[in-house]
This record gives structure tokens, C-alpha cells and sequence, in this order.
């Protein structure tokens, strides 16, 4: 089951402090939502073993999550991430946390520090300060503040909904003119429980976040979600190729649920991924203690559900989208959790990726050179397929190699081009 997998979801507690309005968990409180430390040792040891027995060298990231990770005891907590330290002994790990802030003081910070764990400040800005009735906006700096200091580099998740969309450009100046806050992973509100107050419209989206960073390419700020879907887009156009059929953990017409990334909740349930509201039948792999016959079980559930998506794909015409080599597809834990099957929630999809990939189109010179001069006039792209052959003569690539009296070179290695 593990064999696959590059990231493990540890929902060490479904407990949150935090009373997020969009929050796929729906209730905050779940004070009996603890994971012992037999569970979690079980999880461990299990993958440790698979990825033995498999011979698989790559680096596995368990990230805690939650809930609120940090509502977990620092004893337990520290007993966790020791028992992960000694077992990255005998394989490659990687640790994590996604954290909401609010509960981090000089002992946890010592504790996440001295085990170089990366950190995840889920922070939606100015404008969202109402997650908690208490925390505020003096509050986050403080925090941020205390992990600045320490030299930690961090990435900012936000949710994007109606309450900050508009303040996005203010936060990031703010952020920046304060901490030198560069590095943002913005993600649009899906509306689980019907919401439809926190929802923004794929065409605000765009207009409001994903056109801003496009146009601000060149600046010291980025996300790494458009930086991801401008790579797609010009791995597509310039190599007449796309990377339709890779397998990444999100973002990709078949997500990695399952496979790439594996979710364990409180009780020791093995789920897909961790975006469910819920555990059900359907997203349930099987549970820790379960002793599976050559994981059969496991295999026929992954094929049913990428089944039902490759079903979906077809009903929502995704093959022949413009589209579709930079669309996200949304989130199938998302749809499944607010309708109770899954889908893709087109009128918000579809908007926001259409217009998107119009917007690359009619800038790609101008996309390609600001990265090319933000780059010191050097620019890598990577090939998805095998060194397949850049397409020079490709209107963009024609004018950089022109303007800039520039040569492109392959790098077979790194399955690159390299202009310069
Ligand atoms: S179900 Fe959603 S969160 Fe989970 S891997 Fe797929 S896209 Fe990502
Ligand atoms: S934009 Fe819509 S139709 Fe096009 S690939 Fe994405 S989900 Fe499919």
C-alpha cells in the first residue's frame, strides 16, 4: 500500500482551536480525536517495512495534520517525531507540519526546529482574520515573528474565499514589507456545507489571484500553484507535449490519492487522502490493524475509484478541453464530501482553468521573457517526455532566441532546455 506513496497525511487529531467558516471538517470540536501512539507506531512500522521489502529509496514525508497538530500533548508529539527520527535512520523521511500558528510557543518551536521539520502556516491574510473569535491579526505576527527569527523558511497556505479575495495584494505587500515573505500556495474555498457566502466565482479568482501573480512573474513573490500551471503550460506548448497522464499528488487528471499520498485518521482508518469530511465505505482503504491478503482489497478499491474519475473525465469532455494540460480538475475529496459522490465542480473549474489558459496564450512572450530576464537571462524548462524536441519554431521561443541573441541547449540528465 505504501510503495507508492510520498506523502503520509498524519491526522493526529481532527481537535481544531480555530473556527474556520470553509473548514471541510464541518464541526471544530473533536476532543476524543487523538491518535494513540500504538496507532501511529503501527503506521510507521508498516510503511518502514514496505518500503524495504520494495527496495524503494525515495523520501517519504509524514506530515502531521490535523485538526491542530499542535494540540497534541509536546510529549506525545515529541515522542512521535523521535520515533521518526530514528526510523529515517533505515529509510529517507522527510517530516512536516501544517499548522494554524496559533498555538506555537518556545517549546514547540524548539521541538520543530532541532528536528528540522518544514513548515506549512495555514494564514489566510488580512481580511480573514476571523477564523478565531480571538486570534488576531497582532497575534499571527508575533508568531510569524518568532519562526522568522529563527532563519526557518516557510510557506504560506490561504484559502482563498469572499472575505480576503480582496485583500490579497495588501498581504502580500504586508507580509513582505514586514517578514520577506516570498513563498504562497493559494488554494480557492470549496464549499463543502453549502456555504455559498465564502464561494468566489472562477472568474474572481482568477481576475483577483491568478492574473496577479502571472503579471507579477518577475517579482521576489510567487505561488507555487500558477508557478506550476505556467510550467505545464509551456511544457505543453513548447515541447508540443503535456503532462496529461503524470501522476502528481494534486493538480493532475488523476490526483495521487491512494497512491502518492495516504491519509491516516485518529482511529487508525486508512483514508485516500485527508479532504474528506468524512470517513466512508467508499474512501475508507481499510484500517491500520487490518491484515490484508497481498492487499487486494487495497488494489480493487484504487481501481474502482480511478475508475469513476476516468468516467467523470469522459462526462465532463476534459479530452478535449483547451484546458486540460494545466486545469487542476478540482479536488475529488472536496466534491465527494459535499455531494456524496464524486465529480468536478465544473462552474468553478472550468471558469477559472478556460480563461487561465486564454490569459497564457495571448501573454506567452511576455510570460517567457520575464522569466528569462528574472532568471539572470538563463531559463530551464523541463521536458515531460524523453527528451522529446523543443518546438523553436514556436512564435515565443523565436523572438527570445532573436531578441536576445541567445542559444538553447538540451540537457539529456536533467531532461531540460536551456536557454542562455
Ligand atoms: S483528493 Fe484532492 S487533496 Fe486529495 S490528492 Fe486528490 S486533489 Fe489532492
Ligand atoms: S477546464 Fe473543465 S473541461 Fe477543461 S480539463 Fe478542466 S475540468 Fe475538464
Amino acid at each position: 500500500m505504501f510503495q507508492k506513496a510520498n506523502m503520509i497525511v498524519l491526522k493526529v487529531t481532527r481537535d481544531c482551536n480555530f473556527k474556520c467558516k470553509y473548514c471541510y471538517l464541518g464541526d471544530y470540536k473533536y476532543p476524543d480525536s487523538y491518535m494513540s501512539f500504538e496507532t501511529f507506531q503501527l503506521l510507521v512500522n508498516k510503511v518502514v517495512n514496505e518500503r524495504i521489502k520494495y527496495q524503494n529509496k525515495s523520501v517519504i514525508k509524514f506530515v502531521f495534520h490535523g485538526g491542530e497538530p499542535l494540540l497534541t500533548k509536546i510529549e506525545d508529539l515529541s515522542k512521535m517525531i523521535q520515533y521518526l527520527k530514528d526510523k529515517g535512520k533505515i529509510i529517507p523521511i522527510d517530516i512536516g507540519i501544517q499548522t494554524n500558528l496559533s498555538l506555537l510557543n518556545e517549546e514547540y518551536l524548539s521541538l520543530l526546529t532541532s528536528n528540522n521539520i518544514d513548515f506549512g502556516l495555514s494564514y489566510d491574510g488580512l481580511g480573514n482574520e476571523g477564523r478565531s473569535d480571538t486570534f488576531k491579526r497582532k497575534d499571527y505576527d508575533k508568531k510569524i515573528k518568532m519562526i522568522y527569527d529563527k532563519g526557518i523558511p516557510v510557506s504560506f497556505l490561504m484559502v482563498i474565499n469572499k472575505n480576503n479575495i480582496n485583500k490579497i495584494k495588501k498581504t502580500i505587500k504586508y507580509l513582505y514589507k514586514k517578514f520577506k515573505v516570498t513563498d504562497y500556495k493559494m488554494n480557492y474555498v470549496i464549499d463543502i456545507f453549502g456555504n455559498q457566502s465564502i464561494e468566489v466565482t472562477g472568474k474572481e479568482y482568477f481576475n483577483k489571484v491568478t492574473k496577479y501573480f502571472i503579471d507579477n512573474i518577475d517579482k521576489k513573490f510567487n505561488d507555487s500553484n500558477v508557478n506550476h500551471l505556467i510550467e505545464k503550460y509551456f511544457t505543453e506548448v513548447l515541447f508540443k507535449d503535456s503532462d496529461f497522464f503524470n501522476r502528481e499528488n494534486c493538480s493532475t487528471m488523476f490526483c495521487g490519492a491512494g497512491l502518492n499520498i495516504i491519509e491516516i485518521e485518529p482511529n487508525g482508518n486508512i483514508l485516500f487522502c485527508g479532504r474528506y469530511s468524512k470517513e466512508t465505505e467508499d474512501n475508507t482503504l481499510c484500517h491500520i490493524k487490518d491484515s490484508q491478503f497481498l492487499d487486494l482489497n487495497y488494489q480493487s478499491k484504487i481501481i474502482n475509484y480511478a475508475y469513476k474519475k476516468h468516467e467523470i473525465i469522459k462526462k465532463v469532455k476534459c479530452d478535449i478541453c483547451i484546458a486540460k494540460n494545466i486545469c487542476d480538475f478540482g479536488c475529488m475529496a472536496f466534491h465527494y464530501s459535499r455531494y456524496g459522490e464524486y465529480g468536478i465542480q465544473t462552474y468553478l473549474v472550468c471558469d477559472l482553468f478556460k480563461i487561465t489558459y486564454k490569459y497564457l496564450q495571448d501573454n506567452e512572450y511576455k510570460i517567457l521573457e520575464k522569466l528569462f530576464l528574472k532568471n539572470n537571462k538563463r531559463l530551464k524548462i523541463k521536458s515531460q517526455g524523453n527528451g522529446r524536441r523543443l518546438n523553436h519554431n514556436r512564435f515565443s521561443v523565436k523572438k527570445l532566441i532573436n531578441k536576445y541573441k541567445i542559444n538553447f541547449g538540451y540537457s539529456k540528465n536533467n531532461n531540460e532546455f536551456i536557454f542562455e
